[in-house]
């Protein structure tokens, strides 16, 4: 694949004539068409082609919705947790080279003052359109199920200090993971909600009951099912049956092989419905990068075969995996049906974002943010807002 680099991917083919991509097999809200025809006139997605519009014969391809990643820590070897605004950008084009056009740049546990001013800059990078919003993971999260993040820095959440984090990010705070079983963890979630932030139940050590009664508050997210909350007992099914079977929460699965058994996605699957999953990479700097060692926040991780664990403990320490990834796995390892995967990755996140009239899939006036795979679901090309980052280079 051909990449442009950063910052020139504004002046690609944006020549005003317009572009079909044709003979593609095309995956809409309403179905999967083949030999479909999608239209781009500028940076929107077109009812019909454009006068003069080029024509792209992508021909035995999928051409899919862009990607959008409610949870992501960074890539390219760049941070979204602690880097600056220049090494945000260099994350954010990491990942989009490999399809996420729309990305949530998520924090980790830090000190509130270092979060609030961190989340400073993001918020301009967001008012800039080059990310989606703010993810705070952490600080107010279990130390029983802390997973990556320093037990040091961990709080009980504090209805004032939740404030805080959402005041600093200036109207671009999108979600909160917290252990909504801390005193302070309910009202904290009523106040997101007040908000409009979304209340995400994560690196938790509740019970079923407490489980509900965050949901009942207005919590609709889960962080990472299964991954740093108590397991499911028969006689105490924890969070993840409370998670499952509510039809107001949406699932965060992390489907790279490593994090999740491939059984444990089937019973997400099978229990929460195609509309309730939303595949994330919770991805760290190692994304699109290689291995080596890395800082997550103020913590060391080891990258070795791109699985990442922290140097002292040796938890599991976010991953290296990108949307595109995700997607292939999902379907030719797990045997998802495209559709569903799809959603998993672009509808389900775009809506519960609240950017569904933008992005996530694939209709006249949206946004021209889409994914070109070949047949073995490896991209081919990418294009964010009728522009081609990765341009594809066909026959
Ligand atoms: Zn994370």
């Amino acid at each position: 694949m051909t990449a442009t680099p950063p910052g020139a991917q504004d002046s690609a083919d944006r020549d005003g004539t317009g572009l079909v991509l044709a003979g593609a097999t095309v995956v809409l809200p309403t179905g999967t068409v083949e030999n479909g025809r999608v239209a781009v006139d500028g940076t929107r997605i077109a009812a019909t082609a454009p006068e003069h519009a080029r024509v792209l014969d992508v021909n035995g391809h999928w051409v899919v919705p862009g990607f959008v990643d409610l949870h992501n820590h960074g890539g390219g070897g760049a941070s979204f947790a602690g880097g600056t605004a220049e090494q945000v950008l260099q994350g954010v084009h990491t990942h989009r080279l490999h399809g996420t056009t729309t990305v949530v740049a998520s924090a980790v546990t830090g000190d509130l003052d270092f979060l609030a001013r961190h989340a400073g800059m993001l918020a301009e990078l967001a008012q800039q359109g080059e990310i989606a919003g703010i993810h705070f993971e952490g600080p107010f999260i279990s130390p029983c199920r802390k997973g990556a993040h320093d037990e040091q820095l961990l709080r009980d959440p504090d209805p004032a200090e939740v404030r805080k984090l959402i005041d600093a990010a200036h109207g671009h705070a999108r979600m909160m993971t917290l252990a909504t079983e801390l005193p302070g963890g309910l009202d904290s979630v009523r106040l997101l909600v007040e908000h409009g932030v979304i209340a995400a139940i994560g690196h938790t050590d509740a019970t079923y009951e407490q489980t509900v009664e965050a949901i009942d508050a207005g919590a609709t997210v889960a962080t990472h099912l299964f991954n740093a909350m108590p397991p499911l007992g028969h006689r105490s099914p924890g969070p993840i049956t409370a998670l499952l079977e509510d039809e107001r929460i949406t699932v965060e699965l992390i489907n790279d092989g490593v994090h999740l058994h491939p059984a444990a996605l089937q019973l997400a699957f099978h229990h929460a419905g195609p509309a309730r999953v939303a595949f994330i990479t919770d991805a760290m700097d190692a994304a699109g990068f290689g291995d080596g060692r890395y800082l997550l926040g103020p913590l060391e991780v080891d990258v070795e075969d791109g699985v990442a664990r922290l140097v002292e403990g040796g938890s599991i320490a976010g991953s290296t995996l990108t949307l595109d990834r995700a997607l292939k796995r999902a379907v030719t390892v797990d045997g998802l049906a495209v559709e569903d995967a799809v959603a998993a990755l672009s509808a389900n996140p775009a809506r519960l974002l609240g950017l569904a009239d933008r992005v996530g899939s694939l209709e006249p006036g949206k946004d021209a943010d889409l994914v070109v795979l070949d047949a073995g679901f490896d991209v081919v090309g990418v294009m964010r807002r009728g522009a081609w980052v990765v341009e594809p280079r066909l026959g």
